[in-house]
């Protein structure tokens, strides 16, 4: 296996393992394109990341004998330890594109006009946020909110010096 320093491309793709489904949502939230799904193990994962040129994050040490293409193992079963080995590993900003992408659909967010949004949204969102922005697929509208700060403070504590 190279070393994951040599793995990892600019604008590097992911596809996690369907044991990592917490890493991946981490992941998106810091913008980060990755797949994850229940078909994507073994051979589903293996041809996946071929497809689309992505780095395979995988728990499964069998993965390796299975030919794959380039592969980070994650070390750890807990999801910061996790996010902090794929961030070393890829020199990723956990912050720089923080909440651009769908957690569902892995899409990249447009921005809405707050106009637009008034008949969907609560309308104690409308009356106290500003910023929206929703997902091309699912139409799923974000907003900067309160539990944006917890995750931000997660974000922040998992930055590498
Ligand atoms: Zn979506």
């Amino acid at each position: 296996m190279k070393s994951p320093t040599e793995t990892c491309v600019r604008e590097q793709k992911f596809a996690a393992d369907r044991m990592l489904g917490k890493l991946a949502k981490w992941l998106r939230i810091m913008g980060q394109d990755v797949i994850y799904g229940q078909h994507l193990s073994g051979y589903g994962l293996i041809r996946a990341a071929r497809a689309e040129h992505r780095l395979i994050l995988t728990r499964d040490r069998g993965l390796k004998r299975k030919q794959p293409p380039d592969f980070l193992f994650i070390e750890s079963d807990h999801y910061r330890e996790q996010l902090r080995q794929v961030i070393k590993a890829c020199g990723l900003s956990p912050l720089d594109n923080a909440f651009k992408r769908c957690l569902e659909c892995n899409l990249m967010l447009e921005p809405r006009s707050k106009a637009s949004v008034e008949k969907i949204v609560p309308s104690y969102v409308f009356s106290t946020q500003e910023n929206y922005s929703w997902c091309p697929k699912c139409h799923r509208i974000y907003w900067p909110a309160t539990h944006h700060e917890r995750m931000i403070e997660e974000l922040k504590s998992l930055e590498i010096d």
